[in-house]
Formats: structure tokens, sequence, C-alpha cells
């Protein structure tokens, strides 16, 4: 399996370090932001496979951050998957809206967020078939 890296902007050090265990790591280099900022330049520069955005983040958003990806001619097809700690009604219809493609909650749900991570970076294998 060819390497893929996957971008983390989450800015809780615990939150981190509980998504870098969950993936293998022969499997895949993972990048780390705290910030939505430094996130939005990493994407640019590394242009990762995968992108796993904390919702609740100091200064811009997750959900900002995602519009400008979504919005990026390089960046737009990369998959973003939300994270977020406030399971509130309304909340996944706003991610999806600004552009994220799946939506997990925390705490984790270890097996839910696998499935998610393959489905995504398979799927980045395969998407110019028809
Ligand atoms: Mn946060």
């Amino acid at each position: 399996m060819e390497n893929k890296t996957i971008l983390l902007i989450e800015d809780n050090e615990l939150n981190r370090k509980l998504v870098r265990a969950m993936l293998p790591k022969d499997k895949h280099q993972v990048l780390e932001a705290e910030d939505a900022e430094t996130g939005v330049q990493l994407a640019q520069e590394y242009k990762p496979d995968l992108i796993l955005m904390d919702i609740q983040l100091p200064g811009m958003g997750g959900l900002s951050a995602t519009r400008i990806i979504k919005k990026d001619s390089v960046l737009k097809d990369t998959p973003v998957i939300a994270l977020t700690s406030y399971a509130m009604q309304g909340d996944e219809a706003e991610a999806r809206e600004a552009g994220c493609d799946d939506y997990i909650t925390k705490p984790i749900d270890r097996q839910r967020f696998l499935e998610a991570v393959s489905r995504f970076l398979k799927h980045d294998l395969v998407k110019n078939e028809p």
C-alpha cells in the first residue's frame, strides 16, 4: 500500500495523541497543526490525501478552514472529515454545507473512525475511475 499523508488539525494535544494512536504508523504520515491557519498552510504545502478537521479551533474555526480548502483549486477534492465534540442538532448539516465529507463526534469511536479513514483513502486511489 502506498504511503498516505493525513493532516490532523486539532488544538487539543490529548486529542491529537488519541488520533495518532488510532492510525497505523507504518501506513500513514501524519502532519499536525494546532490551529486552522497553520492547517490550511500545511494543506497547501503538502497536499495531504485526507484532512481530519477539528471544528472548535481557536481563531479561525474548522468550518471556515474547510471552506477555504474546498475553494482551493488544488485542494478541493481532498476529503475532509470533521471532528467535533459538540453533538448538537444541526452541526452535521452545517459541517456538510461547509464542504466536510464526513462527520465524527468525540469521543471518537475507533471502529467508526478507521472505517471512515479507510473509505476516503481508498476512494482517493480510485477517484479517476468512472
Ligand atoms: Mn478543539
